[in-house]
C-alpha cells in the first residue's frame, strides 16, 4: 500500500525513495521503517475547514498534516522551552510565553480573556495602543457554541470558524456582529447569566454534547442584549455551522498528558478534537496548553 503523505521529507528519505517535491511517499511494509523525528516549538494547531476539519504542527522547517497520523503511534518528548514571543529558552508562563513576556506583550493583554475590558475605542491605551487598535476595533462576533453545553463566546470575525474549531465544538451560531471587541464583550458578559462560557473539555472530548436547537436559543437572546447592541441583531442571519472532527473513537475516560510531569509519552493515535490529540489509553493532550515546549515527536 502506498500513501502519499504531506510529510515534509528528510533527505535521508527522500534521496532513498528518489523524491524530489515535499511530498514523502511512505511504503508500508514490514521490513520498511517509516517512522520520522520532528522537532520543534509546540505552536496550537493550524486547521482548514472540512469535513473532517484537518489540523497541521507547524514546525520551523517542516509540517505535519496531524490527521495522517490517526491509527499511528506517535512519541512525545519534551525538550525544552522556547518562548513564542522573544524566542529565549526561558521557562513558559502562560499562553507559550515567558513570565517577562506575559507581563509586558501587548498580544496578552487583559483584554485578551475579558474583552469587556477593551478601551481602544475610547482611545485608551492598556500596554501598546497602536496594537490594541489594531486587534480591537475591527469586527467582532459573539456567538452560541455547542460542545458539551451551550455556550457563549467572543471572537474577532476573522477568526471564524477557527476558533469554534480550537475549542472542539460540534456546533455553533452567530449572534451579533459589531464593530468592536468592546461591544462583543459586553454582551458576552449580560449572556454569562444564562449560558456558561467554558468549554467542559472532558465532555467535550467523550462527546456528550447536549441535544439543542442553537437557533431557536439565538431568537430568544434578543431581550437579554444590551441596548447599544440591539441594532446588530440580526434575526435573520441565521448560519449554522455544523464542524466534523477526525475521531475515530471518543474515549470513555480522559486523562490530560502533563508535559512537566511525564517527559516521555507514546501512544496510538485515535482523535483530534479541538487543540487536543486524543490516545487509544484514553490520555488526551492539549497542544494549547503546551504552546512553547520544545519537542522531539516520532512519527
Ligand atoms: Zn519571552
Amino acid at each position: 500500500m502506498i500513501q502519499i503523505t504531506n510529510f515534509t521529507a528528510s533527505s535521508k528519505i527522500a534521496k532513498k525513495y528518489n523524491i524530489k517535491t515535499h511530498k514523502l511517499i511512505i511504503v508500508k511494509s514490514s521490513n520498511l521503517k517509516s517512522k520520522m523525528t520532528y522537532e520543534g516549538v509546540l505552536a496550537k494547531m493550524q486547521t482548514e475547514f472540512g469535513n473532517p476539519i484537518q489540523y497541521y504542527l507547524i514546525f520551523e522547517n517542516s509540517f505535519l498534516n496531524v490527521n495522517q497520523l490517526l491509527n499511528k503511534e506517535i512519541e512525545i518528548s519534551f525538550v525544552g522551552y522556547q518562548c513564542l514571543n522573544c524566542n529565549k529558552k526561558k521557562k513558559i508562563f502562560r499562553q507559550g510565553f515567558c513570565y517577562d513576556c506575559f507581563y509586558s506583550s501587548p498580544a496578552v493583554g487583559d483584554w485578551i480573556m475579558r474583552p469587556e475590558l477593551s478601551t481602544a475605542h475610547l482611545g485608551i491605551a492598556d500596554r501598546d495602543l497602536d496594537y490594541e487598535t489594531k486587534v480591537q476595533l475591527q469586527p467582532h462576533v459573539v456567538y452560541l457554541a455547542l460542545s458539551s453545553d451551550v455556550k457563549v463566546g467572543v471572537t474577532r470575525k476573522t477568526q471564524v470558524p477557527t476558533r469554534w474549531i480550537d475549542q472542539g465544538a460540534c456546533e455553533a451560531v452567530s449572534i451579533v456582529e459589531v464593530p468592536n471587541r468592546y461591544l462583543a464583550g459586553i454582551t458576552e458578559v449580560v449572556l454569562k447569566n444564562h449560558f456558561v462560557d467554558k468549554t467542559n473539555w472532558r465532555k467535550m472530548l467523550q462527546n456528550e454534547v447536549l441535544t439543542l436547537d442553537l437557533l431557536a436559543e439565538k431568537t430568544r437572546i434578543f431581550e437579554y442584549l444590551p441596548e447599544e447592541v440591539k441594532p446588530y441583531f440580526n434575526a435573520d442571519l441565521n448560519e449554522h455551522f455544523i464542524l466534523n472532527y477526525p475521531v475515530l473513537q471518543h474515549p470513555k475516560k480522559v486523562t490530560g498528558l502533563n508535559l512537566d510531569k511525564t517527559n516521555h509519552f507514546k501512544g496510538k493515535l485515535i482523535g483530534i478534537k479541538g487543540q487536543y490529540l486524543i490516545f487509544e489509553d484514553g490520555t488526551v493532550f492539549n497542544i494549547r496548553s503546551f504552546e512553547g515546549y520544545v519537542v522531539s515527536m516520532d512519527v
